[in-house]
């Protein structure tokens, strides 16, 4: 599979650039959100296969935009895989009860990275042939 659009929320710029790389390298379409309103604008109009949602930005959290996108009809079918800070114990819990499918620790590893986005993505797929 590729060319589906994954939208990286994530206002630290060399984990931005890390996570786009490994999605161009895999086929995907990065589309990027420095903050969470920005993010819940593109998801919203663009509608990506996925969102990788960063938990700690400025302005509104991560978490806060999750359920936003969780509770707007035109966003709540999109997966949302948080991404969470290695140091921030309970991150992972907080974002699952906030409405995430998934989480992937930072720093981010390449090789778990396209797997979970993989796997995330794969899903979707299903769900929607059905
Ligand atoms: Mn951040």
């Amino acid at each position: 599979m590729a060319g589906e659009k994954i939208l990286v929320v994530e206002d630290n710029e060399a984990n931005m650039l890390l996570a786009t790389s490994a999605l161009q390298a895999d086929g995907y379409v990065p589309l990027k959100a420095k903050t969470a309103e920005e993010g819940i604008s593109i998801a919203k109009h663009e509608q990506p296969s996925l969102i990788l949602m960063d938990i700690s930005l400025p302005g509104m959290d991560g978490l806060t935009a999750t359920g936003i996108l969780r509770n707007d009809p035109s966003t709540c079918t999109i997966p949302i895989v948080a991404l969470t800070a290695h140091a921030m114990k309970g991150d992972e819990e907080k974002a699952l009860a906030a409405g995430c499918a998934g989480y992937m620790s930072k720093p981010i590893r390449i090789r778990a990275f396209s797997e979970t986005v993989a796997r995330f993505v794969c899903t979707q797929a299903e769900v929607h042939t059905r």
